[in-house]
């Protein structure tokens, strides 16, 4: 179940199609494991994106490790996995040093270097698990190339980047680091028009939507339970069974003692504290057929690596190019996926922010799209759409201070929030799930978190995504200065905050 134009926040009808879902799972599409809702769980995770099938995959690793049958329920609205795992850019992009200066002056530099490293740490994640679980999804090991455009920006890369090389000289060894000042060599490196400095790192990409079915399919296989167009309206404290949640469905009620969040842009709809900490925000990308030049054989060749355009403070696009189809690289299809697009429609705040129709285009958004390649890669010789195929809007879950929430909600025993990826859920998704997981687990098995396990949990995250009370409960929100659209904040920016928040949104995709 899902609904148009209304203001309650669940996902729209008749949304968009885009490239991943051309190959929708036909057993998990429509499924409901049982065909009744369960009554009770152990466990209910809501979403099956990424974040939620990540969870449940984790959940039932780690319960067996302790010795524990666990009984989790999944609730999605909609399809399977039709939010934005099956609209995003497939990019894993661990970005190892834009914004280390603001976040340093923030937090101070261990946790600023924190902060990198633990997306650094989510490739060999994705690569590990794929492997491990033989998973079909055409996960890409390969480069990262972030192009700046204008001097200004390139600048503050560079010093970002030396900054955290002087802190952290292993840790920036460690990921890989190479840059280039000469406009001339970087345009031969990477095929890509009016770059002056560029920077390359280890990256990958696969179908996001593939993985997440893939995780969901092995979870199922452990014995959990799948309701799809089961949207959560709300949820309170069972008044029949102490200690435990009670979470409404239009099939009824179900409970839990524990309840996962895993609905991203869509959290408030049934969580309203989150109303004032988590927005969806529309973003587009697009799939596009190599031209003749950027083919195999061809000169320039296909593109070789994974791109972030940088035009300037908030405004980047993205892409990767496909390496092929299954477990054979180089056979099949070899589809370009570009997203971005944010100087058609940023200037028009509605079109963006607070924006849940992903069932409509962003306006200016196709023939932006339809003009890229030629304009940014040498040789490029398309059709005059600019072999453009499939335009697709999607909903990001932005936390109102640009970074995920993670954690077991402060007056809600037994309830975890793990969203408000800001359009950068790729690189963090494996490792808060698996802080998660750790955290659930703890509380089936004692009844409680332990003071270990609490302690694993803030080792393992970044502090700044911890929920805290102080986030839980702030009313500063940074997602329009940030996007340039004037200071909307509902509280005082302090000076560093405007550099960071320049730093976290150069993260961000839309
Ligand atoms: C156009 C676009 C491009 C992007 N590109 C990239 C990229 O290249 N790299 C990157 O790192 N990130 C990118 N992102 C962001 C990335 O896709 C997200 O961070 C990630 O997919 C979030 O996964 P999730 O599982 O948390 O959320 P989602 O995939 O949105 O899953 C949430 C699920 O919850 C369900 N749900 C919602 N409300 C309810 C309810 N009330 N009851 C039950 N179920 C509910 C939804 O239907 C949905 O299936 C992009 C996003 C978009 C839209």
């Amino acid at each position: 179940m899902s609904e148009g134009k209304s203001n309650t926040l669940l996902p729209v009808k008749n949304r968009l199609e885009s490239f991943w879902l051309s190959e929708r799972d036909p057993v998990l599409q429509n499924a409901r494991t049982t065909p009744e809702l369960p009554r009770n769980a152990d466990v209910v995770i809501v979403g099956s994106g990424l974040t939620g099938a990540m969870i449940a995959y984790h959940l039932y690793n780690d319960a067996a490790k302790v010795g524990k049958r666990i009984n989790v329920v999944m609730l999605e609205a909609d399809e399977v996995c039709s939010g934005a795992t099956a609209r995003n850019g497939g990019h894993c992009k661990p970005i190892p040093f834009i914004g280390y200066r603001a976040e340093a002056a923030k937090h101070g530099k261990k946790v600023a270097n924190d902060l990198l490293t633990f997306e650094a740490a989510a490739l060999k994640q994705y690569a590990d698990l794929v492997q491990k679980e033989d998973i079909n999804c055409d996960m890409h090991v390969t480069r990262a190339f972030d192009v700046c455009f204008k001097q200004s920006d390139a600048a503050s890369a560079k010093q970002d980047y030396q900054a955290r090389k002087a802190a952290f000289p292993r840790d920036v060894a460690g990921q890989d680091i190479r840059t280039i000042d000469d406009p001339k060599e970087l345009e031969l490196l990477t095929g890509v028009k009016g770059g002056c400095y560029g920077a390359s790192y280890p990256a990958g990409h696969l179908w996001p939507y593939k993985l997440a079915t893939s995780l969901i399919h092995i979870a199922i296989g452990k014995g959990l339970n799948l309701q799809t167009h089961t949207p959560v309206l709300s949820m309170k404290k069972s008044e029949t069974h102490s200690g435990q949640w009670e979470v409404a469905t239009p099939r009824g009620s179900i409970t839990a003692s524990q309840i996962i969040v895993a609905s991203n842009a869509y959290t408030s709809g049934f969580l309203p504290e989150f109303k004032d900490l988590i927005f969806p925000v529309r973003g587009t990308a697009c799939s596009i057929t190599p031209a003749p030049s950027h083919s195999y054989g061809a000169h320039p060749g296909p593109v070789k690596y994974t791109y972030g355009f940088r035009h300037g403070p908030g405004e980047v696009d993205y892409m990767i190019p496909r390496q092929g189809r299954g477990r054979v690289p180089g056979l099949g299809d070899r589809s370009i996926i570009l997203g971005g697009a944010k100087g058609c429609f940023l200037g028009e705040l509605s079109q963006w922010y607070d924006n849940k129709q992903d069932n409509e285009y962003m306006p200016g958004a196709k023939e932006y799209f339809e003009g890229f390649m030629k304009k940014y890669f040498v040789g490029w010789n398309g059709n005059e759409h600019g072999n453009v195929d499939k335009v697709w809007s999607g909903i990001l879950g932005y936390s109102a201070d640009l970074l995920p929430y993670v954690g077991e909600v402060p007056d809600k025993p037994g309830v975890f929030v793990c969203a408000g990826f800001t359009g950068h859920g790729m690189p963090r998704i494996p490792g808060c799930t698996a802080a998660i997981s750790s955290l659930v687990t703890s509380r089936i098995k004692n009844g409680f978190i332990t003071s270990t396990a609490q302690k694993a949990f803030e080792d393992a995250l970044p502090q700044p995504y911890w929920l805290t009370q102080e986030r839980y409960t702030s009313k500063v929100n940074l997602i329009k200065a940030a996007m340039g659209q004037g200071d909307n904040t509902k509280g005082a920016l302090q000076n560093s905050d405007e550099a960071v928040l320049a730093g976290r949104v150069a993260r961000a995709k839309l």
